[in-house]
């Protein structure tokens, strides 16, 4: 398996998954014209895609569906929760007519030669969920976008060859920011997203022997910084016994990792 993260960050969040001839993106936020850049440059082309499956419908995850689909017409995989929010957002009703396949929280389904487990995730989204992507010989555990970690999130993340794992925040970063006080409380809040210190509770839990790739993710542009987010996630993997040094620099778009 290869995969890529093409962006991640509040700003918008795209990656790219391949294995045995099948592609697909895991959410496809910023824009059309950043997605289609990135893939060109790991030798990835957008028409090919089989499929983009989406964690939730917040638009950092979600804006270049709509250019993506009017030119490719490429299956959707999503909740009916993430569904009914992302065509009620569309123009001319629009969506309605994309190639949607729907999945619930908690279940698997399949892409070709890659199989995705969906798990539910708390954040404050209509049935978002977080994946774990395996094809039968790699597992690539991917939670982004949520506020707690419930036992069934450390479940999936388990004996995974790569975790890309939310780090959204450094916690005084967002008090000192001149965020608005009810943003504030949504991000830090159970059903929003993941501290530094909770991204590394969370890669500490889960991580195992077979780790190769750590990806911090989502961080934000005013409440965090890469160094801050490494640091917290090599801690981590030092406390666990494991190589500080598989935590990758949050750089897009990544270079194609393999797995
Ligand atoms: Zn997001
Ligand atoms: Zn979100």
């Amino acid at each position: 398996m290869k995969f890529a993260v093409l962006a991640s960050s509040s700003a918008g969040n795209s990656t790219y998954v391949e294995s045995n001839g099948t592609a697909v993106l895991i959410d496809a936020g910023t824009n059309a014209k950043c997605i289609g850049a990135a893939l060109r440059a790991i030798g990835a082309d957008p028409a090919a895609l089989a499929g983009i499956c989406l964690t939730h419908d917040h638009t950092d995850h979600t804006s270049a569906v709509a250019v993506l689909e009017h030119r490719y017409r490429t299956p959707l995989y999503a909740t009916d929760g993430t569904i009914d929010v992302v065509c009620c957002g569309c123009a001319n009703d629009e969506g309605a007519d994309w190639p949607w396949v729907s999945f619930a929280p908690g279940s698997s389904f399949e892409i070709g030669a890659l199989r995705f487990e969906a798990f539910p995730v708390p954040h404050d989204a209509g049935d978002p969920v977080g994946f774990a992507v395996t094809d039968g010989r790699a597992r690539l555990g991917f939670a982004t976008d949520l506020g707690t970690v419930p036992e069934v999130v450390r479940h999936h993340l388990r004996d995974c060859d790569a975790l890309a794992i939310e780090f959204n925040h450094d916690p005084l970063m967002l008090e000192r920011s001149d965020r608005p006080r009810s943003l504030v409380q949504r991000i830090r809040g159970r059903s929003g997203h993941l501290s530094n210190e909770q991204g590394a509770e969370l890669l500490a839990a889960v991580a195992g022997p077979r780790l190769r790739h750590v990806l911090p993710m989502h961080l934000s542009g005013e409440c965090n910084r890469p160094d801050l987010a490494v640091a917290a996630a090599r801690d981590a993997l030092r406390g666990a016994g494991l190589d500080p040094d598989l935590v990758r620099e949050p750089a897009y778009p990544s270079p194609l990792y393999e797995i």
